[in-house]
């Protein structure tokens, strides 16, 4: 195997983690059985042992969700050696959400008394659960700037208890990006997990696992599955007993599976990611130069234009900038409404990674019970708006965003 030339990515996105079926039906159907059954009393002592392979629950998994977890599996391994020159081999676990796979991979990562170390900017969810709910369960969050090594050093030297280092790059509102290969190897030289939620940037464009992290989370309701049509979310690790052991332990117990539904349709995107991610990208270029040329546009924020603070940064650790984006109207939050009301073309909607291109203005909408002076110390002033770059015509998008401003 290991000689065999390395299959393309559009390759691997269309053809990988596909099983023949015994219907011999092209697509893997949506299992909708809720439980399997066994032929023998030994055959089913068997699948219980793991000394055969099968199915037995649904919470547990199914056809249809297995080959949603390895095509997404191969695709975050892809072109990556482990530390004997062999393919990296990762495991997938697929849950109803973003969320879902977040809190099982930190709740089977870190117990009462220790502590997590994470960044600002992290996706508002992931935020709430490390501020408002794990500490009650006496797991603490640490959050800083960590821009700074040095700095995330010395707090990582101030308390052994430190269990995870929590990673999300680049992030909004202003698709700040943090530096994997050297937060990894600061984090693993103390001893720490190291995961990083990889939605924004997908594996097309980035692969953590090059920088030896433990885990990578996503919420494949954005471009993994990229019609829009479906919540979900997965976490891959790279250790491959824990995976089976206790993080499937935690995903099994706390219930957040996914279903056969949703993976079909979490397949049926993932075939095209390349194909999507490329053309999103070179129009989300074309869209921010076109936006850093206009008059009534302050800053624009996307790490694909030179101006971003972590362009370079980006540049090293991403294939090319995204297609995410945001901007700044000169006219504060009116502007920021009329921009809204006057879009023809594009979607007024949140969440990201959609075909169409999806605008919102998150003063008026997302944040609009967040105080102003904490919403703009987080980077969201009164005429941001927020953009996911979608695939339609390029011309098309920025004639609408030029008649809207
Ligand atoms: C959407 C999102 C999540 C949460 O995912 P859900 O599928 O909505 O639960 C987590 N992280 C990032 C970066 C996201 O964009």
């Amino acid at each position: 195997m290991s000689n065999e030339k390395q299959q393309g990515f559009d390759t691997v996105c269309i053809r990988g983690g596909h099983q023949s079926e015994s219907n011999r039906a092209h697509l893997t159907p949506v299992y909708a059985s809720s439980t399997y059954t066994f032929d023998t009393a030994e055959q089913s002592i068997a699948v219980f042992k793991g000394d055969e392979k099968g199915y037995i629950y649904g919470r547990w998994g199914n056809p249809t969700i297995t080959e949603a977890e390895e095509k997404i599996a191969m695709l975050e391994a892809y072109g990556i050696k482990n530390s004997h020159g062999a393919p990296l081999q990762l495991k997938a676990i697929l849950h109803a959400s973003g969320m879902a796979a977040v809190t099982t991979m930190l709740l089977a990562n870190v117990r009462a008394g220790q502590k997590i170390i994470t960044h600002r900017s992290l996706y508002g969810g992931t935020h709430e659960l490390v501020e408002k709910i794990l500490p009650g369960l006496g797991i603490e969050a640490i959050i800083m700037d960590f821009h700074d090594p040095n700095r995330v050093e010395d707090a990582l030297r101030a308390d052994s208890s430190i269990a995870l280092m929590y990673l999300e790059t680049p992030a909004n509102p202003t698709l700040q990006c943090v530096d994997l290969d050297a937060l990894s190897a600061l984090g693993k030289s103390y001893g720490l997990t190291v995961c990083v939620d990889n939605t924004f940037a997908t594996p097309y464009l980035q692969q953590p696992f090059r920088y030896d992290v433990d885990y990578v989370m996503h919420s494949t309701t954005k471009f993994l599955n990229g019609h829009g049509t479906a919540i979900g979310g997965v976490v891959l690790g790279k250790d491959i007993e824990k995976m089976n052991g206790p993080v499937t332990k935690m995903h099994r117990l706390l219930g957040g599976n996914s279903n056969a539904f949703d993976a079909f349709l979490l397949t049926n995107g993932l075939r095209t990611l390349g194909l999507r991610m490329d053309r999103h990208c070179s129009n989300a270029q074309r869209v921010a130069e076109f936006l850093a040329r206009h008059n009534e546009v302050a800053v624009v924020n996307y790490a694909g234009l030179p101006t971003h603070p972590d362009h370079d940064l980006a540049m090293r650790q991403m294939k090319n900038g995204g297609a995410l984006m945001s901007f700044e109207l000169k006219g504060g939050f009116d502007a920021g409404v009329g921009f809204i009301n006057k879009m023809k073309l594009c979607t007024n909607a949140v969440s990201l990674g959609t075909c169409d291109t999806l605008v919102s203005h998150p003063a008026s909408t997302t944040h609009m019970g967040v105080s102003r002076e904490q919403r703009i110390a987080s980077g969201i002033t009164d005429g941001l708006i927020r953009m996911s770059v979608g695939l339609e015509n390029v011309e098309d998008i920025i004639a609408d965003l030029e008649q809207a401003i």
